[in-house]
């Protein structure tokens, strides 16, 4: 028998605190009073170089930025790949909106490539779409990465450059290569909802050489790009540094500062992310009306967000399933909502973006559900947050829905 009345209890966007180290640290940041990344000492990196240099060895990238946020992280990598205003650049569907609006901020066009069912970019709809595109966004929205051997040969065949959106892949890799290495630049975001927390903040990687260096002047490097101990060498910069306007989206120490002991930590805590996500999936495995997305074996993916999927569900029967485990305490995201709400913004609703009709995106928006799986939650927790889920899902698959609990149920 299951247990109707159990609830959960948790803060579905409730963030572990930032570790006592990474507290020392910003306290010793404050105390010196230079807090601007180029305010240094001879000789010194401060945290953002140091931070710089610890984020391109995690990822094996040569070169690596800080900057203000995953949002800037991705116009700066689009302008520093040569994006020029009004071009196309190609973009996932599926994402969220500070993707299409990094597309938007410098002046260039979206075309939004379809959706597979697993939730990755839809590679046949990105094959029909290349002519007259240079670059790719990818989103790894989700955290689901996708076929990138399949994706990188199609698009090294069309001449495109891929930059990588890796806000929820930070920490993942796919066969073996960390997630942001397969394309020419990988995007980070180090925002409060992310692997690593400092509030608001982005990274940027690169092994080539001009994009670093561009990257750099139009982060805001105010021609001290010999303070940059990530960077490439002063010859880099002699092209670029009469092109490139300065945009002032630099990272501060006092970020840095909090997010150095935090790299330290990630793996450990993806791998924490990812036994959540395990546990859920487990208690969830055969729910009438439910289906899981399958990982595949080579995607070391970072669990730190849960979909699932109703693709026969009837009109009304998903909503009344949020209501239903919002009132036992899960809160369930559903992109299925007609206007934008918090996180649920859904491509139809960019019409900046001038989007045409997607089957497959369409299809998906409508039948997905999404919950956060913060590290606050311990795995008793997760298995509580699959119970009800399962309890709700199978009491609507029985048609069991709110008509029905109006009246007492007969023992
Ligand atoms: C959060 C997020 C971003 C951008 O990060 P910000 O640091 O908030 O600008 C980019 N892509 C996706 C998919 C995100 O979720």
């Amino acid at each position: 028998m299951t247990d109707t009345t159990e609830r959960f209890n948790g803060n579905f966007t409730q963030q572990t605190p930032i570790p006592q180290a990474a507290e020392d640290a910003a306290l010793r940041v404050m105390r010196s009073g230079r807090l601007h990344r180029y305010n240094l000492l001879p000789g010194e990196d401060g945290e953002t170089g140091a931070l710089e240099r610890e984020f391109a060895a995690y990822t094996g990238a040569r070169y690596c930025l800080a900057v203000a946020s995953g949002g800037q992280a991705m116009q700066i990598a689009l302008r520093a790949a040569g994006v020029a205003p009004d071009e196309t650049v190609l973009v996932n569907a599926f994402t969220l909106a500070p993707v299409p609006g990094a597309i938007a901020a410098v002046g260039a066009r979206a075309r939004l490539v379809d959706t597979a069912p697993d939730l990755t970019i839809d590679l046949d709809d990105l094959d029909r779409k290349t002519d007259g595109a240079r670059v790719l966004l990818l989103s790894h929205m989700r955290g689901h990465v996708g076929d990138m051997d399949r994706l990188m040969a199609l698009c090294d065949a069309a001449g495109i450059t891929v930059i990588e959106d890796c806000a929820h892949t930070m920490g993942a890799r796919w066969r073996g290569v960390p997630s942001g290495r397969h394309g020419r630049i990988g995007c980070y975001s180090t925002q409060t909802y992310k692997h690593m927390n400092s509030g608001e903040g982005g990274l940027i990687v690169t092994d080539d050489a001009d994009v670093m260096a561009r990257a750099t002047l139009l982060s805001g490097s105010y021609m001290l790009h010999q303070r940059h101990p990530a960077g490439p060498g002063s010859e880099a910069y002699e092209g670029p540094m009469w092109d490139m306007p300065n945009m002032s989206a630099r990272m501060d120490h006092l970020r840095a500062a909090l997010l150095r002991p935090q790299l330290a930590a990630l793996d450990a805590n993806c791998a924490a992310w990812t036994a959540r996500y395990r546990v859920v999936e487990d208690g969830l495995r055969g729910t009438p009306g439910l289906r899981l997305i399958e990982r595949p074996a080579h995607e070391a993916f970072v669990g730190s967000s849960f979909q699932v999927v109703m693709d026969e569900a009837a009109p009304g029967a998903i909503a009344d399933l949020v209501a239903r485990c919002a009132a036992r305490g899960v809160e369930l995201k559903w992109f299925g909502a007609d206007r934008p709400a918090a996180f649920t913004s859904r491509y139809d609703h960019w019409h900046f973006a001038a989007p045409d009709r997607l089957p497959g995106t369409d299809a998906l928006l409508a039948a997905l559900l999404d919950m956060r799986l913060p590290l606050s939650f311990s795995l008793e927790d997760c298995a509580t947050i699959a119970r009800i889920l399962r309890d709700e899902a199978t009491r609507g698959a029985n048609g069991e829905g709110n008509a029905q609990r109006m009246t007492p149920a007969a023992e």
